[in-house]
């Protein structure tokens, strides 16, 4: 199987299985005729990305509804209209998994495929989904920026990436906001940011201005 089938087939932690199964049933009302996807949701983007963002989870009526990473809620609007502004997407909207958007040299993923309560992971299901994030990073061969968006998606991805053979980042890096680490042989920049969740966005801890200069600068890593 390849790793997007085993995504989606994936039913390793039975809190998050039963959740998605609870917003399938429940919904929200604007969505009531919508099917939603409620699996585990893959990565999307170009298959050998230079960039790739590492968001947390799927948005319970967002990518757990359409199936495609960030696409059908406010985050998603935030990071497509980001990555569009700055020459990573086709279009600055995503809607829905069929709505034809392409990225440009770049990828999405998250450190969990499967949408958890109150957005809120513990530790044992960041650690069961860690392997598909370790695959990714192995696969990848051209990556040169990968761009942590929060706290929990900075912290797992540092988790996975011993495992994947790379270059280590320096011991005990802390989340900051704009914060950039470069790995002991200088090939992948990773670079920080708020995630783009309303409780970021509506309050102003995250502006468009600062998001999208965390673009710009993944924009210049790779034309350096
Ligand atoms: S969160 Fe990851 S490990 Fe857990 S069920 Fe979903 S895909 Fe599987």
């Amino acid at each position: 199987m390849t790793l997007r089938q085993r995504i989606v087939a994936c039913e390793l932690c039975p809190r998050l299985v039963e959740y998605r199964a609870e917003i399938a049933r429940t919904k929200r009302r604007a969505f009531t005729d919508h099917t939603y996807w409620c699996k585990g949701v893959p990565p999307f983007g170009v298959r050998s990305p230079r960039l790739l963002v590492v968001g947390l989870a799927p948005g319970a009526h967002g990518a757990n509804r359409t199936g495609r990473v960030f696409t059908g809620d406010g985050s998603g609007e935030w990071l497509y209209r980001a990555m569009y502004e700055t020459g990573f997407s086709t279009g600055p909207e995503a809607v829905h998994a069929r709505d034809g958007l392409r990225l440009i040299d770049a990828r999405i993923t998250n450190v969990l495929r499967c949408v958890p309560p109150g957005n809120k992971p513990v530790a044992a299901e960041l650690d069961r989904c860690r392997p598909y994030l370790v695959e990714e990073l192995e696969t990848y061969g051209r990556l040169r920026v990968v761009l942590a968006l929060g706290k929990i998606a900075f912290d797992s991805l540092l988790k996975a990436w011993p495992q994947t053979g790379r270059a280590p980042f320096a011991a005990g890096l802390k989340f900051a906001h704009g914060a950039e680490h470069r790995n002991d042989d200088q090939t992948v920049t990773l670079l920080v940011s708020y995630h783009p969740s309303r409780q970021n966005t509506n309050t102003g801890l995250l502006t468009r201005r600062a998001f999208n200069a965390i673009f710009r600068r993944a924009r210049s890593e790779l034309e350096a």
